[in-house]
């Protein structure tokens, strides 16, 4: 990998920026630079063809000083253990910068769910389960959907952590199926809890998004709820969407109904009537007010952050943004929603299911939007005045909102 790009070492460097704006205290600073616990598995898998296939799993359990560590699993060709860190550190980030009770966590497993059978994917779940169970818990460690996983996926999981346990544990996972013992408004929740930081960064930026243009890079779970709810919350006209084989451009707006239906039918939003084709890269570059990287990291760059011509960046993947890029970006005025408080919507609901799963006794999807509300808002807000307050683009600021709590976990404990 070439280690300029290296999520990792991304991760790394953010922190140690933030170091230097807090004036942190070295051994907090040396204990948050790396994981505090991380597991490597190789899980056997019988295939639909009689042979067994080894598959490498990766679970990085980041920080735990203020709460169980949380996040999710990807299922990934290029899934690397680098990548699995630097995922587990942003999560950290994550639920401290939305203020949960919770710690940050990643896994992931190398593999190409797009080639395997529903029953290879399931005895790969498994298999998972058994090689990480006895070191995830409700009260350790919270795995959830992340990149293609969904909860299906999350079905078999629990249900394996069950078998393991000898009972009834539906909080060791998250994003499950509504009759598990899922949520009311998971499915939209990062894609939401998103919508909602760009319509504050609307307010502080003083821009009107009723009818403005938005872009959208990666059509996942995401980047979908992305084009549904900048239509129908924030009024946006979704001019751009793509997904791995490429984009669709339509300067009138595409419909959300009509694309998705196209998407499900073919298995891509390449071909859809009446668009032009668009490569995932000049769609970065559009002339848009809203631009939304939805897909992977490391797509905008040194090479191409010059030419972003959005007003907002709202970062619903993880690491889509490079350092360097992110200086580039500031100095011309982009005001970027970094990842981990943009996409923190799903965490949030993920967090919101576990207290249901807990109480055992369920919210309506209006209570769980109204609640996920309040905490976008309050977090978007205490990111944007620590940007202020030290003179740095918002990534920082974010940064110096999350690190200073953890590190106050962490004194608490007496740890430092
Ligand atoms: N995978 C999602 C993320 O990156 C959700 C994590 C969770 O719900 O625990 O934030």
């Amino acid at each position: 990998m070439d280690q300029g790009k290296n999520p990792f070492q991304i991760a790394q460097r953010q922190l140690d920026e933030a170091a230097k704006v807090l004036k942190l205290d070295p051994a907090v600073h040396e204990l948050l630079r790396w994981p505090m616990r991380e597991f490597h598995v190789r899980i056997p898998v019988r295939m639909d063809d009689g042979s067994v296939k080894v598959f490498e799993g990766f679970r990085v359990q980041y920080n735990d000083a203020r709460g169980p560590t949380k996040g999710g699993i990807r299922f990934h060709p290029e899934e690397t253990f680098d990548t699995v860190r630097a995922l587990a550190a942003w999560m950290a980030w994550k639920t401290a910068v939305v203020d949960l009770p919770l710690g940050g966590g990643k896994g992931g497993v190398v593999c190409n769910p797009k080639e395997m059978s529903a029953g290879e994917l399931e005895r790969l779940s498994r298999g998972y389960i058994r090689a990480l169970g006895h070191y995830i818990g409700p009260d350790i460690d919270v795995p959830a959907p992340d990149v293609y996983t969904n909860p299906q996926i999350m079905a078999w999981m629990m249900d394996e952590y069950e078998k393991i346990v000898g009972h009834s544990a539906p909080g060791v996972i998250t994003g499950k199926p509504l009759p598990l013992g899922g949520s009311a408004g998971r499915g939209d929740a990062t894609a939401r809890g998103g919508i909602h930081t760009v319509r504050e960064a609307a307010k502080v930026l003083g821009l009107d998004l009723q009818g403005a243009p938005a872009a959208i890079q990666g059509y996942g779970n995401a980047g979908q709820f992305a084009h549904k709810l900048a239509t129908e919350i924030l009024g946006m006209k979704v001019v751009a969407v793509s997904d791995s084989k490429g984009g669709i451009y339509n300067p009138a707006g595409l419909l959300f109904e009509d694309v998705l239906t196209h998407k499900q039918r073919l298995g891509s939003v390449v071909g859809f009537p009446g668009a032009q084709e668009i490569s995932n890269a000049d769609l970065l570059e559009l002339d848009v007010m809203v631009l939304f990287p939805a897909a992977l990291e490391n797509v905008i760059t040194e090479e191409n952050a010059h030419r972003i011509k959005a007003k907002i960046v709202a970062e619903l993947a993880n690491g889509p943004t490079t350092p360097e890029a992110d200086v580039i970006l500031h100095e011309q005025g982009v005001y970027v929603i970094p990842d981990f408080l943009c996409n923190a919507g799903g965490v949030t609901v993920s967090y919101f299911e576990q207290v249901q799963n807990a109480y055992n006794f369920y919210w309506s999807e209006e209570e769980v939007h109204r609640l996920l509300d309040k905490k976008m808002t309050t977090a978007f807000q205490a990111v944007h005045e620590a940007a202020q307050r030290h003179r740095v683009h918002p990534r920082l600021g974010a940064y110096v909102v999350a690190v200073s709590r953890v590190a106050e976990a962490m004194r608490l404990r007496g740890w430092v």
